[in-house]
């Protein structure tokens, strides 16, 4: 890896992860989404010293290679390259029966945002890609000049919750071919109102941006693959937490959790408090739930 990457990511809800989460001293935690291996680091500190340890998996190998770095010092981790729609082949594959906690922060990491040629950002100029497993077919590339005008903007205004959907649907359409992050922004932007643009708080694109990259992630679909099997994988009083940015993400771990009877819910949904979001401004849409194993 060479992409150019300065900053760091700020793992979001720390230390209610670590108190709700890491119930069992010497139990077998994974990090299915271990980015650049901020929260995989201080559960492993919390349980290093009792014979605890963590599994961490990620789908991008790049972000991959600096949890790897940050956590080279940490026994009680090892990592794979591994998306948590399959964990239970990986844990199949290391001959772990069950697990003592699982932890899903969903979302994009500060590397795919900040390095150069990912294309998440829409204040880059870059090719569009958006893939966070750099190994999957569907790019944004695709899915913006490919989709039909109807299908793009269902996307835009469901994941996205983008209320010129449609506008902004049919100037991608009469765009294309869009090559790059600047000009899918200049799509978005012959859309809108004048008004509009300048009276929303964040870029008018981060919407549609946010919309594409859920879509060609399959995120929504990913977490309800999981939230079907991740019961089984747990021991007895196991336990599940689930950090979400986006209203859909949390009504699926929300249902899940309070209709699975294998499930009991530990607590109702916590968010950052105004100094974390202070410090952390990517933390101010996120919510955790956590849930036992009954
Ligand atoms: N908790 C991490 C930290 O403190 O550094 C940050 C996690 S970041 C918000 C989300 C990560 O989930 C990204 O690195 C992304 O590549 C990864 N991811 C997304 N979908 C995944 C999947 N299906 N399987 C495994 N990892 C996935």
């Amino acid at each position: 890896m060479n992409r150019t990457y300065e900053e760091r990511h700020i793992p979001v809800l720390l230390n209610e992860v670590l108190d709700l989460l890491v119930w069992k001293p010497d139990g077998v935690y994974v990090d299915c989404t271990v980015g650049e291996g901020g929260h995989t680091r201080a559960i492993a500190e919390r349980i290093g010293a009792y014979g605890g340890r963590v599994i961490g998996i990620d789908v991008d190998s790049e972000v991959l290679e600096i949890a790897e770095r940050n956590l080279e010092s940490y026994p009680n981790v090892q990592l794979f390259k591994f998306s948590y729609t399959e964990l239970p082949v990986l844990l199949n594959l290391l001959q772990v029966n069950k697990v003592d906690g699982i932890l899903l922060d969903l979302g994009v990491s500060t590397y795919q945002l900040k390095a150069e040629g990912r294309g998440f950002s829409f204040n880059q100029d870059e090719p569009l890609d958006m893939r966070m497993d750099l190994e999957s077919e569907l790019t944004a590339y695709q899915v913006v000049n490919t989709y039909p005008e109807e299908k793009l903007a269902d996307i835009i205004y469901r994941y996205g919750e983008e209320h010129f959907a449609r506008r902004i649907a049919r100037s991608i359409v009469q765009s294309r071919p869009i090559h790059t992050t600047k000009e899918l922004v200049e799509a978005i932007r012959r859309a809108l109102p004048y008004k509009e643009i300048r009276s929303r708080k964040r870029h008018f694109a981060t919407k549609t941006f946010q919309a594409i990259r859920i879509e060609v992630n399959r995120e929504l679909d990913n977490i309800s693959r999981f939230l079907q099997f991740a019961p089984d994988c747990l021991n007895p009083g196991g336990r599940i937490a689930v950090i979400s940015f986006h209203s859909l993400e949390d009504r699926l771990v929300k249902t899940a959790f309070k209709t699975d009877k294998r499930l009991r819910p530990l607590v109702d949904f916590i968010q950052p408090s105004n100094l974390e979001i202070s410090e952390n401004p990517r933390a101010r849409s996120a919510k955790l739930r956590v849930a036992e194993r009954v």
